[in-house]
């Protein structure tokens, strides 16, 4: 049997070594939207900051855990190597400016299964790339990039693997046909998705596992449309073998996590509620939100987390 449900990309969820550096970097110079400033649920002194669209669609988030001062990741095998972003056809000289201008590192022109693409680091060497592509999706365009040149969400992600056979064979479980091999890369795509739903896997043998840190994806989540859907998908999981948590509640959407072979941490996470379940659409991502169970803890992380802009 093939999971259905699952529709692309939901968010990418990454370390950083600055809460104020990572905002800046995703606010102001990529002009993404600050949808939502709370904390690690699960370690509450820490900041959980997401960026994406308007409203934070599912495909469009990319998500951090400032850890302060935390050493840069190593990159290597079983990780996400490089998260993709959608641009419009034509946008990328405006990008090679704009980013060299703001002297971020790693600039380098790429051309991958025929995509212009360019490939550029985040503060703590975290690996991006934009890619021009015809995009459906409304861009955000209130953060000082206009519709033209617009951020539209993810294009995708590639994971680095010593070998791709278990992760092609997930994969394509969880609804996604191999495409094209270029050179160490195979592409897998889940047709009829939501936008954000290429994979590639780059098969590296012998390279080194990587070392997680700052600038290291943590995990990578895939969207269901709802918590029915997700149960389904859960049951086709654990009944294939995987260790799956039980289903968590993240307040903005509920989470399942289970680790794949190669060792990426994989989240299937739900469309409903959103993050305008506790502020206005208008207001996402300008006050402090905490889940209930740390509530209490307000005036102490207040007082304790990083000032951000904005
Ligand atoms: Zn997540």
């Amino acid at each position: 049997m093939t999971i259905k449900a699952i529709e692309g990309l939901h968010h990418v969820t990454s370390m950083a070594s600055s809460a104020r550096e990572n905002n800046a970097f995703f606010t102001n110079l990529l002009g993404l939207r600050r949808v939502k400033k709370t904390v690690n649920f699960d370690v509450p002194d820490v900041y959980h900051l997401y960026y994406g669209d308007e409203a934070g669609s599912p495909g469009t988030v990319m998500t951090y855990f400032p850890f302060p001062h935390m050493r840069k990741g190593r990159s290597g095998v079983g990780e996400v190597g490089r998260t993709v972003f959608a641009v419009p056809p034509g946008s990328l000289p405006f990008w090679r400016d704009r980013l060299s201008t703001a002297e971020v590192s790693g600039l380098a022109d790429a051309d991958d299964f025929g995509e212009i693409r360019l490939n550029f680091e985040g503060p703590d060497g975290d690996g991006f790339a934009l890619v021009e592509a015809e995009d459906h999706r409304a861009p955000w365009t209130d953060g000082g990039v206009n519709a033209d040149e617009a951020i539209r969400g993810f294009h995708s992600t590639s994971m680095r693997l010593q070998d791709d056979d278990a992760m092609g064979e997930l994969l394509t479980f969880m609804g996604y046909s191999k495409g094209e091999t270029r050179g160490d890369v195979t592409r897998f795509i889940r047709e009829g998705g939501n936008e954000a739903n290429v994979i590639d896997l780059e098969t590296l043998p012998g390279a080194d596992t990587a070392q997680q840190g700052a600038g290291s994806v943590h995990h990578v989540a895939f969207a269901v449309p709802d918590r029915a859907a997700q149960l389904d998908v859960r049951s086709a999981l654990v009944d294939t073998g995987y260790a799956v948590t039980p289903v968590i509640d993240r307040n903005y959407f509920w989470a399942i996590y289970f680790r794949t072979p190669g060792g990426v941490l994989f989240e299937v996470a739900t469309n409903e509620p959103g993050f305008d379940s506790d502020e206005p659409l208008a207001q996402l991502g300008s006050g402090l939100k905490l889940p209930s169970q740390h509530e209490h803890l307000r005036a102490e992380l207040e007082k304790h987390l990083e000032p951000i802009e904005g």
